[in-house]
């Protein structure tokens, strides 16, 4: 392709809503451009990175057996109310004015129709089946450019199997296809446990990009790849200390200390002595929630114990429950309404300072197991930067990581409510188990660009650039320049390169060596008249910066050898 006939929008201004590198270099590099909040054209450049991506997708989901479609977007609203996802989604689902339609924000509920009529025996599964298709998100703030769009391209697949383990075998080829896509499309990632709450079913990984682009937060080793949504990780951290002697408790007066440092300074004991007390509402229950010194109380966590209802108390509610405002609250001597739980590093804890539940006063030598009456025990802490990996093979790092994919194991959730049943060897109905297996594929590109840029452009890695070589006619004046130019770019191409040819000749070599590393092919190929004197070609890998010249003979070879290997 020639500049000079292609088009290739790049700019230099970004809209100030574009904050993060790939939303900037995106439109910079001309690869797309917003029609409306959370929905994007994507321009040629664009879209052959996006038909990249896609092809790899395409190629390790049939390696897996898998089978595409090509389903409908519109549907209507009755096959979701089946489901009762209509409910479920919500604000999310695009509705259609004029029909009782709707625009599918996924589609676990046509596959299972089609599953329905179609799959009736244990001897027609397993099935895998997948489309890269658009879906339709009302989502409340799109954000971060493709990241997180109100419409969006999917490859979703679904499996259909007979028993548990033909599920557990489903799930695994899709976990392997999944660190295959992604690592063909140049990515490093995580794989994360995940919650699969809302979806039901029974296991749910997420595979992660690290980026500070991303929403979410996880705790990732290096030395061991542990990584984990800081909403489930956990560390390897002591259990509070147990002490030999274990005197009575006595009640302190603490006059304005609140905090936990300022209750252990005051004391002069370590921070370590300290319990603090939470306290929620689980509706109308109220809950104390105990935590070791500063610890962090991981909400997530206690929603994993509790139920997503549960809420921190206000401060009337904290006085009327426990006497006290909030820093002078603790554990002994509540009323039996009020259930007590604490973190798991409390477990056997004595020579305790807790709140007195009487304003201004701490209790001195608790020991929970005496003193308290704590139903439960739970891992109730955030983890934080520099604690051991569970495994104890290296330290936590937090990170912000960006969701590219997800797996689940639906089970019958779907199977069940739309009856879709098959007969087994028996002769007996059963529901279909179902697997939901999901990947962004803007994302993916997005993502790329999150891990490869710098401060002057995008970083194409060899398997998802666009094109292969940038090839640069530097001086439009020199005649050997324009014919060796020319030769090259109809050299390459017959060798099967995909080149991008810059035979401008309305701007500058500057302009062009800039629109090169903007656009950013991993290799550039540099025709200028110093070298050309010289039988040299210059060379430019994009990723390192490195230039070296290869010879005009052998220039045309060099160049395939690099884009092949
Ligand atoms: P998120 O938590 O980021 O909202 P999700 O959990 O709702 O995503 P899934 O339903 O699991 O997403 O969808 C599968 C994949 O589709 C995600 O892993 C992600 O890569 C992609 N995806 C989801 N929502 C969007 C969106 N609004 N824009 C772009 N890609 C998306
Ligand atoms: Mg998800």
């Amino acid at each position: 392709m020639r500049l000079s006939k292609g088009f290739f929008p790049t700019v230099k201004e970004v809209p100030t809503d574009a904050v993060i590198p790939s939303h900037q270099l995106m439109i910079r590099a001309g690869l797309m451009r917003q029609l409306t909040a959370g929905v994007y054209s994507f321009l040629p450049l664009g879209y052959a990175v996006m038909k990249k991506v896609m092809q790899i997708i395409r190629e390790e989901m049939d390696a897996i057996g898998g089978q595409e479609f090509h389903l409908p977007a519109l549907n209507p609203i009755e096959l979701w109310e089946e489901t009762d996802r209509v409910k479920a989604f919500g604000d999310i689902m695009f509705h259609v004015k004029n029909r009782p339609m709707v625009l599918a924000p996924t589609h676990e509920e046509v596959i299972t129709a089609i599953a329905k009529n179609h799959v009736k025996s244990y001897r027609e599964m397993p099935q895998i089946w997948y489309q890269i298709q658009t879906k339709f998100r009302n989502e409340p703030r799109p954000k971060s450019g493709v990241l997180r769009g109100r419409q969006f391209t999917m490859k979703d697949s679904y499996s259909m199997d007979a028993t548990r383990e033909g599920l557990d075998r489903s799930y695994d080829l899709h976990a392997e296809a999944y660190k295959r896509i992604y690592t063909r499309c140049g990515l490093s990632f995580y794989i994360v446990g995940a919650s699969s709450g809302a979806m039901g079913g029974s296991g749910s990984q997420e595979f992660m990009v690290e980026s500070n682009a991303g929403e979410d937060n996880l705790a990732v080793c290096a030395e061991s790849g542990y990584a984990a949504n800081v909403e489930i990780a956990t560390s390897l951290v002591p259990p509070a200390e147990r002490f030999e002697a274990n005197p009575a408790v006595e009640k302190v007066h603490t006059p304005g200390c609140r905090s936990i440092d300022e209750v252990a300074a005051f004391l002069k004991l370590p921070v370590a002595r300290c319990a603090k007390s939470l306290v929620f509402m689980n509706g109308t229950a109220p809950v104390l929630v105990l935590m070791l010194g500063n610890d962090q109380l991981n909400e997530a966590k206690l929603q994993g114990v509790f139920g997503q209802d549960i809420r921190p108390a206000h401060p009337e509610e904290l006085a009327q429950i426990t006497g006290a405002d909030a820093g002078s609250i603790g554990p002994v001597g509540l009323p039996a309404t009020v259930t007590v739980v604490a973190d798991r590093r409390l477990q056997n804890a004595n020579g305790l300072v807790c709140g007195a539940n009487v304003n201004d006063h701490h209790l001195v030598n608790v020991d929970l197991g005496r003193d308290a009456k704590v139903s439960a025990f739970h891992d109730l802490r955030s983890v934080e930067e520099g604690e051991m990996s569970p495994d104890g093979k290296g330290k936590l790092r937090i990170v912000k990581g960006i969701e590219v994919g997800h797996i689940f194991k639906l089970g019958t959730k779907y199977s069940s409510a739309m009856k879709a049943n098959f007969l087994d060897e028996k002769g007996e109905e059963h529901p279909i188990i179902m697997g939901s297996y999901g990947i962004g594929v803007e994302r993916i590109v997005a993502c790329h660009i999150e891990q490869h840029h710098d401060e002057f452009g995008i970083r194409w890695q060899k398997g998802v650039a666009p094109y292969d070589v940038h090839l640069i006619m530097v001086n439009k004046n020199s005649e050997a320049v324009v014919a060796k130019s020319e030769e090259l770019y109809a050299e390459l191409t017959k060798q099967g390169l995909a080149v991008l040819f810059d035979d401008r000749s309305d701007v500058s070599p500057g302009f062009k060596f800039k629109d090169a590393d903007l656009l950013g092919m991993p290799l550039q190929v540099i025709v200028g008249d110093k070298n050309l004197k010289n039988n040299e070609i210059e060379l430019k890998e994009r990723e390192t910066g490195r230039r070296w010249n290869a010879g005009v003979a052998s220039v045309v070879g060099d160049v395939v050898s690099y884009v092949r290997n």
